[in-house]
């Protein structure tokens, strides 16, 4: 085995290549960071955490972060929670440096929290009024809350260079994504608008992109000549972690396939882009997506292209497990999947017949998060050779960003005889939060890694079709024990 490891230096904070349709006049780094939502769960356990992260590692600096939620809160309440969320950046952070610990002691002083109530006339434009733009305003609000936010609020009552930051789910269907869209054109310019995709880390999407397109090797053997499937997966060995609230009606399919797993696929078949500009790397992404079906082109049978399951009692590791329908505030009667996998086909010049396989879901007896790229056998083996010829496949780990060459080589002992070595690299990472990446991007006013209003629609119009078979009980529910590798019969179940 050989092992290669990255260089460890810092990535840095933004990216060099100019952003061709950036908007005139669209404001240089956020001067304030408002989170609409202070009070919830977002905020404290993932967004606060990540905004810390950054600071601390000398990344951001002059921000002022202001909290607002509908629950009055005192500033003493407010100032405790962002002690809370913000101790292990100032105590145990190794990516902090001293400078950025000041940084962020100075920012979490001067915050404040301001009680609102976003649904209400004006309220939002008053609280927008005492702080110094241009601002960021984060929707870390119940869904439909933020879709009436961003209705009442007047496009005049936005400070100049206002960037909207909006969170998953982004609508619900393409045509509740497009009335969004619709609603968010009124009051900014769409490279403005940041819908958030967390697992669109810099380091997952520039290291694909790195690999792809800085090596000639690969880029040429990179079409459906040469590979015969892709597979994006997404195994955790979570289970429902009390959120049966959001995912019991989301499932793996709406809560990983239709955002995360498209967009990486869409990284992973996009065409080259001249610069790493927003504009490039976005357009090259929504023309993947605008030519991609669940099955290949014109099908119904979601029999064939796709699989869905749901966990049964188990263990993991010492943790028992109870079957996902007794888990506390599920409804039987939502049918939801644990696990689901669909395959898409990319119906272009580049791709086509070639199934991108993509699966996710929770109870999994390991963790395996990465694209599998399996390449085609050679066209002759010489005859003479034995052993197993087994398919060259690379793995790129998401992470840890990682990256294995799976190859057949000779021997060892008989030179006739093919055997198989693995070429192993390190990729770079990020060491802020992934939170703190896509903060990265929204205070340095850059939406390269922000999922474009069109393609948000495309990933519905995608998978509505397989949801709806779902839905009408054309697909069956298969099932898997807790911890075990998933259903028996799926192919991505038995493979390394
Ligand atoms: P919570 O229910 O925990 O928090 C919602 C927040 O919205 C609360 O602070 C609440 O304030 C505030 N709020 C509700 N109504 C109003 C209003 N009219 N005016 C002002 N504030 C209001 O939700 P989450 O934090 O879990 O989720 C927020 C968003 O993030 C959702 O879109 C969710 O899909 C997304 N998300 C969440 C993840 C998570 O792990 N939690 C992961 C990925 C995405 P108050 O309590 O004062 O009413």
């Amino acid at each position: 085995m050989t092992k290669t490891t990255a260089p460890s230096a810092p990535v840095p904070s933004t990216h060099d290549a100019g952003s061709p349709a950036a908007a005139p006049g669209s404001g240089g780094r956020i001067k304030t960071l408002v989170i609409l939502g202070a009070s919830g769960d977002l905020t404290g356990r993932l967004l606060l955490p990540g905004v810390a992260r950054l600071i601390a590692s000398g990344r951001a600096s002059g921000l002022s972060l202001v909290g607002a939620g509908s629950d009055d809160w005192t500033a003493a309440r407010w100032q405790e929670r962002l002690d809370k969320s913000f101790a292990e950046a100032l105590t145990d952070d190794p990516a902090a440096t001293k400078e950025g610990r000041a940084e962020l002691l100075r920012m979490k002083k001067a915050s404040r929290y301001q009680q609102v109530d976003v649904t209400a006339k004006g309220a939002l434009g008053e609280l927008l009024k005492t702080v110094e733009g241009p601002v960021a305003l984060y929707f870390a609000l119940p869904p439909a809350i933020s879709e009436e936010a961003c209705k009442v609020v007047l496009k005049k009552e936005l400070p100049p260079g206002t960037r909207l930051v909006m969170e998953k789910p982004f609508g619900s269907s393409a045509a509740s994504a497009k009335r969004l869209n619709a609603i968010l054109a009124r009051l900014v310019h769409e490279d403005h608008i940041h819908r958030v995709d967390h697992f669109l880390g810099k380091s997952t999407v520039l290291n694909i992109m790195g690999l792809r397109f800085a090596n000639r090797l690969l880029e040429h053997s990179w079409d459906s000549a040469h590979i015969e499937k892709v597979e994006i997966i997404f195994d955790e060995s979570l289970t429902l972690e009390n959120r049966a609230r959001y995912y019991d009606h989301a499932g793996a399919g709406r809560d990983m396939i239709q955002s995360h797993l498209l967009q990486i696929m869409a990284i992973m078949a996009m065409d080259p882009p001249a610069t790493l500009g927003e504009n490039d790397v976005r357009s090259n992404i929504a023309a993947v997506l605008r030519a991609s079906t669940i099955g290949p082109q014109g099908t119904s049978d979601f029999t064939a292209h796709t699989r869905r399951a749901r966990y049964t009692a188990g263990e993991i590791g010492d943790r028992k497990v109870p079957n996902y329908l007794d888990e506390e505030g599920v409804d039987p009667a939502n049918g939801t999947e644990t696990l689901a996998e669909v395959e898409v086909y990319v119906n272009n010049w580049r791709w086509a017949g070639v199934p991108f396989i993509l699966r996710s879901g929770k109870a999994l007896g390991r963790t395996r998060k990465e694209a599998v790229v399996t390449f085609r056998p050679v066209p002759h083996l010489p005859v003479g050779f034995k052993g197993a010829d087994s398919p060259t496949r690379l793995h790129i780990g998401f992470g840890p960003d990682t990256l294995t060459l799976d190859f057949d080589v000779n021997g060892p002992g008989n030179l006739f005889t093919l055997d198989r070595v693995q070429l192993e690299a390190e990729l770079a990472s990020n060491p802020v939060l992934p939170y703190g990446e896509v903060l990265d991007g929204v205070l340095a006013a850059d939406p390269l890694l922000s999922v474009r209003g069109d393609t948000a629609e495309e990933c519905w119009r995608i998978v509505e079709p397989a949801f709806a078979a779902w839905k009408a009980d054309e697909v069956p529910m298969a099932d898997y024990p807790a911890g075990s590798p998933g259903p028996e019969g799926w192919t991505t179940s038995q493979e390394e």
